[in-house]
């Protein structure tokens, strides 16, 4: 690329066995752990993407949760680049005005006592092993029990993967870590059950991502920090696919209908932190942090990375700028009504953008997901029977309206 051209003047005109060839070099030195890839993407531009044949795809899914901003948004391509131009990487023995400013940042969009301290890493199940990490140390050996919901998702690296519910995701690594114990989700007597002076933490997400997009019944997280406290336990809520305006507030928790007022120990983010670059953020609030990790305990190479933290900060800036926390409440609450007079559609879980579409029976997300690529939208079969949407929080109405309008067809098949 020369000087003056930009991403956007990217030649894309390949044609179909290009892009074949590219899936033939893809089955020859990738990793064949993400499956066959569906599409090649080539370029991205607001809530588009185009393939290598140059076709043109709506993207209701925005790399899961990810392109808070959508795809290039100019304010993000400036600050990473910028960045890119200043100081690219330096050590954790020194620090940088973006890692600083973003945690500020954070610190004043949670409203955090003072006391609370933000810990950077690169991904969401790094965020959570922090966390993980935390909680053991604060248990000791006196409390070796951490507590998962059925349904979870944290990640998966071996703490965060103990924390995961999914039995295939787990089995395969067996024996695992141990201490974790997964309760039965929605279930506040079973959580009072487990929860007792043996337990280190219980970990939550206020919005189950991969089981389809499920909120707790009403109740649960205020019973969730009661009994914990009670019980000298740390809160974690795993705001990784949530968190950053996804629901139309900076996370889910702070939605009364979702967090239900309550303040928890521990926060974790990751996704549309970064809006596209690699990011994660464990958040202690107030005095948990001084019993947690000590200098020496933790760490990583990557963590407050100067570019990774000034694209956060672009991310966190612009959200406020284009008052997207509105924006993402309306379109949502649009959008869930529009989906829910539907034929096919059951019901819609969620709230802003993060929308699960649960289908009637004898539909197969799977086979309604593969003609909505072909139609050239890209939504998510995230279980056999739900659709999750999770689009670019700048996406508008009248670019939702194509996809609206074809949905019936494409349940119908
Ligand atoms: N936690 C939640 C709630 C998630 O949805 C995910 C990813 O989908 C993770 C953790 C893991 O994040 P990552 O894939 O960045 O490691």
């Amino acid at each position: 690329m020369s000087d003056t051209q930009s991403s956007s003047d990217v030649d894309t005109n390949t044609d179909s066995s290009t892009s074949q060839t590219w899936r033939d070099d893809f089955s020859r030195v990738l990793s064949p752990v993400f499956g066959a890839p569906q599409l090649d993407i080539v370029r991205g531009q607001g809530t588009k993407v185009w393939d290598a044949a140059g076709k043109e795809y709506l993207d209701l899914l925005a790399g899961i949760a990810v392109n808070a901003l959508g795809h290039c948004h100019p304010a993000w391509v400036k600050a990473i680049t910028t960045q890119a131009g200043t100081l690219g990487h330096i050590s954790n023995f020194f620090t940088s005005p973006p890692q600083i400013a973003l945690a500020e940042k954070l610190h004043e969009v949670l409203d955090l006592p003072s006391g609370s301290a933000v810990f950077f890493s690169n991904s969401g199940t790094e965020a959570n092993e922090a966390a993980f990490k935390m909680a053991r140390r604060a248990g000791g050996g006196e409390r070796p029990i951490i507590i998962a919901i059925e349904g979870a998702f944290h990640g998966r690296t071996m703490g965060s993967l103990a924390l995961t519910a999914k039995a295939t995701y787990r089995e395969p690594f067996a024996p695992g870590v141990p201490g974790v114990v997964h309760i039965p989700y929605g279930d506040v007597e079973a959580l009072a059950a487990a929860v007792n002076d043996t337990t280190a933490a219980v970990f939550i997400e206020p919005i189950q991502g991969e089981v389809g997009v499920r909120t707790h019944p009403a109740g649960y997280l205020t019973a969730a920090r009661e009994l914990t406290r009670d019980a000298g336990a740390l809160l974690v809520l795993d705001e990784v696919q949530s968190g950053v305006a996804r629901t139309g507030s900076w996370f889910a928790h702070q939605d009364p209908n979702i967090g239900e007022g309550i303040v928890p120990d521990i926060i974790t983010s990751a996704k549309g932190l970064g809006g596209g670059m690699p990011i994660g953020a464990t958040i202690t609030v107030g005095d948990a942090n001084t019993k947690l990790l000590e200098a020496g305990q933790h760490g990583t190479t990557f963590g407050g990375n100067p570019i990774s933290c000034a694209a956060g900060l672009a991310v966190l800036e612009t959200i406020e700028n284009e008052n997207l926390l509105a924006h993402t409440r309306e379109t949502g609450e649009w959008l869930k009504a529009q989906l829910q007079g539907i034929d096919g559609v059951v019901n819609v879980t969620g709230t802003g953008l993060l929308l699960g579409i649960e289908l009637s029976p004898g539909h197969d997300a799977k086979a309604i997901a593969a003609r909505a690529l072909e139609a050239g939208f890209i939504v998510n079969p995230v279980t056999a029977d739900r659709l999750r949407l999770a689009p670019p929080l700048i996406i508008t109405q009248e670019e939702l309206t194509p996809f609206l309008t074809a949905l019936p067809g494409l349940i119908a098949g």
